[in-house]
């Protein structure tokens, strides 16, 4: 009898949950036909829900209790074994992360055929270290495995490829010229788990041919993998040209306010990895989140995951103004007499400009637009180029990137210092190249502290 009675009790839990994920699917796919400045701002949070749970707040509510109590027994027995939604334990699932995922995965799946779902994390760092170690598991002892990955990425990851993946096995090859498909090609054999490339990337600005890039990585049923950091899914969504995984670090442009570290996971549905099994690459952030991400702990917290979702509701006016004033700044800086030259996709006579200009643009309404990141090199010694770094006045000194304030770094005594001379030249990084993001500051102070600060040499 008692038994009896806990299995109808239990099975009301099941439909319960089936009802309200049937409901929400249907309002995802309302909210998919959304414009992409609609959904940025208001994400799936609804009228409705603000007045069934949300208490009539026009903000969706910050929730940072570490854990969530059940009602009963059958209950906790129902979530705990995943057979319903459950938030459970903040290290794994949250109703504030939930919303900034489910957002972030909305916009980066914007005009793209296939779903796909989002997964936050501690850092971009810890996004990428996510991202590809499922990839990378063996299925036989002293089997090789290798990743092929553009040369020309940031600091954290070339280490992470270099030396921590190759301390467990996994070799990574570079590729110089990511723009040239035969250099891909090249690189892929039997031991290949994926292709990974950031685009544009940091500080040199190198694209490559994304949609060719995930035809070939298909062809040898792997996924192609894309830190689309710098770009935001304001100027690029590469699940739309085929990627399978996007990779974000929410530290910079996406929270440009530099408020909180953080990343993102967005992967689309059915991804193709012939390494993987069925239910991982069915929905490979969602599994990600259930088992090897909760297994190693690299959660998001709460209040960063409420101060991320805030920024991204203004996304879009903030990435068009930043990049408009880039190209001023860049255009000036392309003229200096003590400037050797300009890394700045934006600029026509940048040798992957067309490149760039097919994949970057405003969202919905395509007008060029190539983000805040560029590098330039100093005319002279790398002397000369800390003596301008240190004239510089209101842009600030940082290694960061993304910032609503202008910000510069010499990337050889920073962010590509630990790399070493060869890890540097293979990147193309000079001592006299300077890193600088430009904010969204009027371009002309932004110009007068650089003009001043290059005076200075
Ligand atoms: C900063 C950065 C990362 C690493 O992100 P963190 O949030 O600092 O861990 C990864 N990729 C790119 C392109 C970055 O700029």
């Amino acid at each position: 009898m008692v038994v009896e009675a806990e299995k109808t009790r239990f099975d009301r839990y099941l439909a319960e949950a089936r009802e309200a994920m049937s409901k929400r699917a249907e309002l995802r796919s309302q909210v998919r036909k959304l414009k992409f400045d609609t959904i940025a701002v208001h994400g799936m949070y609804s009228v409705e829900e603000a007045f069934s749970t949300g208490q009539g707040g026009v903000i969706e509510g910050i929730y940072p209790s570490t854990s969530q109590a059940y009602r009963d027994s059958d209950e906790m027995e129902a979530g705990l074994s995943y057979q319903i939604p459950t938030w459970c334990y903040s290290r794994i699932h949250n109703p504030t992360i939930f919303a900034l995922e489910e957002t972030l995965a909305l916009l980066e799946s914007y005009g793209c055929e296939a779903d796909a779902t989002g997964l936050c994390t501690s850092s971009g760092m810890s996004a990428i270290k996510q991202a590809v170690e499922p990839f990378l598991a063996c299925s036989a002892p002293g089997e090789p495995v290798s990743f092929v990955a553009g040369a020309q990425v940031y600091g954290g990851t070339f280490q992470l490829f270099n030396i921590r993946m190759r301390e467990r096995g996994a070799h990574v090859r570079w590729v110089k010229q990511p723009w040239l498909l035969e250099e891909w090609e090249a690189q892929i054999d039997d031991s290949t788990r994926f292709l990974y490339v950031e685009m544009p990337s940091n500080p040199t600005q190198v694209c490559a041919d994304i949609e060719a890039v995930a035809a070939l990585a298909h062809k040898h049923e792997i996924p192609l993998i894309v830190d689309s950091t710098v770009a935001t899914p304001v100027l690029m969504r590469p699940l739309v040209h085929g990627a399978d995984v996007v990779v974000h670090s929410l530290s910079k442009t996406v929270g440009s306010g530099g408020f909180a570290i953080g990343g993102a996971i967005i992967a689309r549905h059915n991804l193709v990895s012939r390494h993987l099994e069925d239910e991982a690459r069915a929905d490979f952030a969602l599994w990600l989140k259930l088992w090897p991400f909760r297994d190693s702990g690299p959660c998001m917290s709460p209040y960063s995951a409420f101060m991320f979702l805030n920024e991204l509701r203004s996304i879009r006016m903030k990435v068009d103004v930043m990049s408009r004033n880039t190209l001023e700044v860049a255009r000036f800086l392309d003229g200096h007499e003590r400037v050797e030259s300009v890394d700045y996709l934006g600029l026509e006579n940048h040798p992957l400009h067309a490149l760039g200009n097919r994949y970057l643009s405003m969202v919905d309404d395509g007008r060029p637009a190539f983000g805040h990141l560029m590098g330039f090199t100093i005319r002279g010694t790398a002397g000369d180029a800390r003596t301008f770094f240190d004239a510089l006045q209101r842009i600030f000194r940082a290694t960061d990137l993304g910032r609503i304030k202008s910000v510069a770094t010499i990337p050889a005594i920073s962010t590509h210092q630990q790399q070493g001379d060869e890890g540097r030249d293979l990147a193309g990084i000079p001592p006299t190249m300077v890193r600088l993001c430009v904010g969204a500051e009027h371009p002309e102070d932004v110009i007068a502290d650089l003009d001043q600060a290059l005076a200075a040499i």
